[in-house]
């Protein structure tokens, strides 16, 4: 019993670490910003909301932009996927039995539109993923 109490406050720095989302190291939970990406960290420690709501915001940001985590990846191809592979047939389908005038040029474009973005996304983040994972 006394070793393991020992053990307890021994260890007490260990338990204040934060896991960093953007890059998944350890920081020590002094620290507000992480020491290996320099993302904002202590989300739920801050009193201050406002400044919560903004460090978040850059977490999200960076995570989205720089270093994705397998979370984001997984999101992105879950959201934009079953977009993209509908979005494209229905473009090409228009194109050749919309029947032609201006409602199914415009439909078309729209769909081509959202196939680029939808793509362009995939790809970004998938991207980002994989660099972030060579460079770590
Ligand atoms: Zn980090």
């Amino acid at each position: 019993m006394e070793n393991l109490t020992e053990n307890i406050i021994g260890d007490q720095p260990y338990q204040n670490t934060i896991l960093c989302v953007a890059c998944m190291k350890e920081n020590n939970g002094a620290v507000t910003f992480c020491r290996f990406c320099n993302a904002a960290l202590s989300l739920t420690d801050n009193p201050d909301h406002l400044q919560k709501i903004a460090m978040e915001g850059a977490v999200y940001s960076k995570a989205v932009k720089v270093k994705p985590n397998i979370v984001v990846l997984v999101g992105v191809w879950l959201l934009f996927f079953p977009i993209l592979i509908v979005s494209l047939p229905s473009a090409i389908s228009v194109m050749f039995e919309g029947g032609g005038g201006m409602p199914s040029f415009v439909i078309f474009w729209i769909l081509i539109i959202i196939t680029i973005f939808s793509g362009a996304m995939l790809h970004k983040v998938t991207r980002n993923y994989y660099n972030a994972r060579k460079a770590n």
